[in-house]
């Protein structure tokens, strides 16, 4: 096999949720062009967390042709529409960063402008009024529209089971044509070039390929302890290290929407799905022990534990090339943020959509690898950014966790957007950027960020007008949330999976 020729047989090398989603898309996509492997080690497992998407898993589920009911019921999912913050601007302290959007602006300025403007004229609705998604995630209420004008179009993502998504869409990948090999890899080899020629598995069989795409999770056995890669160190911005996790029974709701509650050390999680909830307390171990995280997730649950809970370390911080030779690393062999914003899946099924839209069916490039490197960083960048800001922005000052958090130094991209929006209100998004304008404008009003002037444009409005404006805003979402059924009853006839 040649180590610059065509492409002609991808291997990935892990199965997990990162894994079997190349499997499937790749094995959808290139059907006929290329053959798919994966090898994975049952005796190696998963990292087997990874429950909370946001809304562009809709997309690649679309792209792929997975049947959305069918999906549901093989993992126990549940709609979200947004994550709930508690504790996070003060001890206190709630806000939901919902999905979709929020208000109604002009081309010259957002809507938050016309939101502040209104504020003083003593309209005093919270910003969260003017968005659907939100307020039928506080009223638990959620449908999809099945005629016209009967539901409002939310956007939405999932809460699933993450053990049996990667068992769905190993189905889903195998019918497709992928070749799935039980065995852990012992050794790496590689051509004259560095390029990888095979992976060799304790049980002496050879598996080589032409791209190699790295899913071995935290172990990057291919692109770090193989090619060394490299890693760019993120923890001086995002300090939480460990994870504490447990599964716990079904709780009496069935809320639309993570939790994200804030402790003095890091944050807690709260994922319900069909069957159970999903818990995890996220924390720095230079500022709590296993042992006291430990005891504050169990103090914490609202129902019987299934499992004993598990410590789970990370780094934060960045693959230098996710893209080296004929590698391609994605998910947690690529690096990692933090699960504060759910992106960790979606971050790599963009990055397999990435490599379909560059895929080097005549050869791996210096040229390409590089494209995909760059693209991949700065998308990277700038979720690392707004994941920072939900720390940095705080007014807690009641432990040193958040002491360090709130004085740190934060990236410069990060600094000038703080500045512009307590400068202006003026928030932004750029073209490759995941989280939009109304994300930032959430979160950084959310986080108690309080802007000293906005657009001065809004002040020609007539106040009766604006008046009128903001109330048909409110009153059609009031309306649309009237109407729809509990996000219970709507799983019940949707896609309920038998095992509530
Ligand atoms: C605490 C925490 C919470 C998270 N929460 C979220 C969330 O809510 N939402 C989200 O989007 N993401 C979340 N993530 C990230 C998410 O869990 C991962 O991105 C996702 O599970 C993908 O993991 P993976 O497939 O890269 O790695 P893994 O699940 O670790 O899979 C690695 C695979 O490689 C195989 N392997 C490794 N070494 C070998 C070997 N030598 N031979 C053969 N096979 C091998 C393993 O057997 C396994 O199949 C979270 C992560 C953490 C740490």
């Amino acid at each position: 096999m040649s180590s610059s020729g065509a492409v002609k047989k991808v291997v990935i090398a892990g199965g997990g949720t990162a894994g079997w989603v190349a499997a499937a898309a790749l094995s959808k996509r290139l059907q006929g062009l290329v053959d798919v492997v994966l090898v994975e080690s049952e005796e190696i497992g998963t990292v087997g967390v990874g429950e909370s998407t946001i809304p562009p898993v809709t997309l690649f589920h679309n792209l792929l042709g997975i049947d959305e009911q069918e999906f549901m019921r093989a993992t126990d999912a549940t709609f979200k529409l947004g994550i709930s913050f508690e504790n996070w601007g003060q001890v206190g302290d709630r806000y939901i960063h919902p999905f979709g959007t929020t208000g109604k602006g002009s081309f010259l300025a957002d809507f938050q402008h016309y939101y502040l403007h209104g504020l003083t004229q003593g309209i005093d609705a919270p910003f969260g009024d003017y968005c659907v998604e939100l307020q039928a995630a506080r009223a638990h209420k959620f449908a999809k529209p099945q005629g016209q004008g009967e539901a409002p179009l939310l956007s939405y993502a999932y809460h699933l089971d993450a053990g049996r998504y990667a068992r769905f869409l190993r189905q889903f990948s195998e019918k497709l044509g992928c070749v799935r090999i039980e065995g852990k890899i012992n050794t790496v080899t590689q051509h004259t070039n560095g390029d990888i020629r095979s992976l060799v598995l304790d049980d002496g069989q050879e598996v080589s390929g032409d791209l190699f795409i790295d899913c071995t999770g935290f172990r990057a056995l291919l692109i770090e302890q193989t090619l060394h890669a490299g890693f760019e160190r993120w923890d001086h911005w995002l300090p939480c290290n460990k994870a504490v996790v447990v599964q716990t029974q079904s709780a009496a709701t069935l809320p639309p929407y993570t939790r994200a509650m804030a402790h003095d050390a890091g944050w807690q999680w709260k994922i319900p799905l069909q069957h159970r909830v999903g818990n995890g307390l996220v924390y720095a171990a230079d500022f709590l022990s296993d042992e006291a995280a430990r005891q504050r997730l169990l103090d914490g649950l609202e129902t019987p534990a299934l499992m004993e809970p598990r410590v789970i370390s990370y780094q934060t911080g960045r693959r230098k090339q996710v893209w080296l030779n004929n590698c391609v690393a994605m998910g947690l062999s690529s690096g990692f943020i933090e699960p504060l914003e759910s992106t960790s899946i979606y971050l790599f099924m963009n990055s397999v959509i990435r490599l379909l839209r560059l895929f080097p069916f005549a050869g791996v490039t210096p040229a390409l690898a590089a494209e995909y490197n760059q693209q991949s960083v700065r998308e990277l960048e700038k979720i690392r950014d707004f994941i920072i800001l939900h720390y940095h922005q705080t007014e807690r000052r009641d432990s040193p966790f958040w002491d360090y958090c709130r004085t740190m130094t934060v990236p410069d991209s990060l600094a000038q957007r703080i500045e512009l929006f307590r400068d202006s209100a003026l928030a932004f998004q750029t073209g490759d950027e995941m989280f939009r304008l109304e994300s930032w404008t959430h979160v950084l009003l959310g986080q108690r960020l309080k802007p000293q002037s906005y657009h001065q444009l809004v002040q020609q409005i007539p106040p009766q007008d604006l008046s009128r404006h903001l109330q048909q805003i409110r009153d059609t979402i009031g309306r649309a949330v009237e109407r729809l059924p509990s996000h219970r009853e709507f799983i019940a006839h949707y896609c309920a999976s038998g095992l509530q």
